[in-house]
């Protein structure tokens, strides 16, 4: 599980989070919802100590990580961009295979076997020795997904995986999310996708300048929205 507890933080007088508190169970997926600006990218820039928090404490299984050395709490989490940012001139596999070599350690042919293993479990073993511009958004997107994965992390975060793909391609991306998580990952993503956050989390998080307005299960938030401004939000996403 992780859990973020009252974070804080601003750039300079901008206090962008304000008190947030948000949670995930081992095996669960939570889904962040709110306006653009809110603060759902830095929350999950606090999270894994991109920006440290100014305040506040960020556990995983109970145990506060902010003592820790951030490097080794970014190997626990894997994170996937609006912006897969692969590197065009290596191979598929070699991008998935980087990590696993520089960061873990290990061998080229045991980063290598990793790799393509990774990238047959995201359905795309035969694209191992393409480059990426060979490939489509949602293959690209897929091969991101892949490369967090072979690192083995035990939290997954999502920050618009599909907002920069093309609409017939957002679709085989959400299977794959949707997939992991029933596969008993566990998820923080942040999402305009409200299918996606109604039909696979287990916690809804709404978000409203820097602070959580809603949170609950998908049906308590989409059919029995509490605030005006979560009803707001959804008259204008649904
Ligand atoms: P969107 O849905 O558009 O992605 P968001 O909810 O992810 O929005 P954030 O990107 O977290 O919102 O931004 C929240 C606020 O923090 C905004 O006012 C933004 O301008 C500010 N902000 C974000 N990153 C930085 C940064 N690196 N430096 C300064 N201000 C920042
Ligand atoms: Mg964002």
């Amino acid at each position: 599980s992780l859990t973020g507890e009252n974070i804080h933080l601003s750039f300079g007088t901008n206090k962008v989070l304000r008190g947030v508190d948000i949670h995930v169970d081992a095996g669960k997926t939570t889904t962040v919802i709110g306006p653009s600006g809110s603060g759902k990218s830095t929350l999950l820039r606090a999270l894994n100590r991109l920006h440290e928090p100014e305040q506040g404490d960020i556990l995983i299984d109970g145990k506060s990580v902010l003592k820790d050395n951030p490097d080794k709490l970014r190997q626990r989490i894997g994170m996937v961009f609006q912006h897969f940012n692969l590197f065009p001139h290596k191979t598929v596999a070699d991008n998935v295979a980087l990590g696993p070599r520089k960061l873990q350690g290990l061998s080229k042919d045991a980063a290598r076997a990793l790799a393509v293993e990774q990238l047959e479990a995201v359905g795309l073993g035969a694209k191992a020795d393409s480059r990426p511009g060979n490939l489509s958004g949602g293959q690209q997107q897929r091969v991101a997904i892949a490369r967090a994965l072979a690192m083995k992390p035990e939290i997954m975060f999502f920050d618009e995986a599909t907002s920069a793909l093309d609409p017939e391609l957002v679709k085989g991306v959400l299977s794959l999310m949707a997939d992991l998580a029933s596969g008993g990952m566990s998820m923080i993503v942040v999402t305009h996708e409200m299918g996606f956050a109604r039909s696979v989390s287990d916690t809804v998080v709404f978000m409203d300048h820097g602070q959580v307005v809603e949170t609950g299960p998908p049906s308590a938030l989409f059919e029995n929205a509490e605030t005006d401004r979560l009803r707001q939000f959804l008259a204008q996403v649904l």
